[in-house]
């Protein structure tokens, strides 16, 4: 009895903090909004939405692949796998996840939009979600029982003190000069591949992320989403 009582309580607790964290979210909240203001970003603060827009049924199979790219080969990126992602953005069912492509996507959405004369800033939004994603160790590698283990306490190392420490990501910020899609797409591998590289010795040690990683991985994603908005705001807006 007392061992059903206490089963009850697991699955109870289980289906709580699964409600409250689903799968996959990268970072939490507050270190996405952070990775944003750091970089300049004018909408820092709607930073989290993608996450918002994915957690609605309808919009799920549509946005989650955008979050993430399962590597389940374990293969090096390059500018090559970023560009032969670009197509599948927004592409729903996508199972293996298209990150690196989306990135480019939302800028060239942003470009099109912007070519139009309309309000245009809502797909930088995104652009700033997934580039914040983009250091996350867990979303650049295999969704395995490793990954899905660590994946809660990781993408909150640092959220409860980050917004209070915005200059600590300034100062570990580096230039970044991106002149073509090309120059982004290399820069966005140069992120993944940091980031594959810290989750591959994660997995090795079988351990989590410590806060100085954290640090500079987001500091990593902050510098890339300053010269990812300098590039798509970079007129004439002509694609
Ligand atoms: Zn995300």
């Amino acid at each position: 009895m007392l061992f059903r009582i206490f089963r009850i309580a697991t699955v109870a607790t289980a289906l709580a903090i699964q409600s409250f964290q689903p799968e996959a979210l990268a970072w939490f909240d507050n270190t996405h909004l952070a990775i944003a203001e750091a970089a300049g970003f004018e909408l820092w603060y709607s930073a989290a939405a993608p996450d918002v827009a994915k957690s609605k049924s309808a919009f799920n199979a549509i946005e989650t692949p955008n979050h993430y790219f399962n590597n389940i080969d374990n293969r090096e990126v390059d500018e090559a796998m970023v560009m032969g992602q670009v197509a599948r953005y927004d592409v729903p069912g996508d199972r293996e996840g298209h990150l690196y492509g989306a990135i480019i996507g939302a800028v060239r959405e942003y470009r099109i939009v912007k070519a139009s004369g309309k309000f245009a800033l809502y797909p930088l939004v995104f652009c700033a979600h997934y580039v914040g994603d983009l250091s996350m160790p867990l979303h650049n590698m295999a969704h395995d029982d490793f990954n899905k283990a660590h994946h809660s306490f990781n993408d909150g190392v640092i959220d409860k003190i980050v917004r209070n420490n915005i200059a600590l990501i300034k100062k570990n910020m580096s230039v970044i000069v991106v002149n073509n899609e090309s120059d982004l797409a290399r820069e966005i591998a140069l992120v993944a591949e940091s980031a594959r590289k810290l989750g591959m010795a994660m997995r090795k040690e079988n351990r989590d992320m410590t806060p100085d990683e954290a640090w500079m991985q987001v500091s990593r994603s902050a510098s890339l989403l300053s010269a990812a908005l300098a590039y798509a705001k970079r007129e004439p807006f002509a694609n």
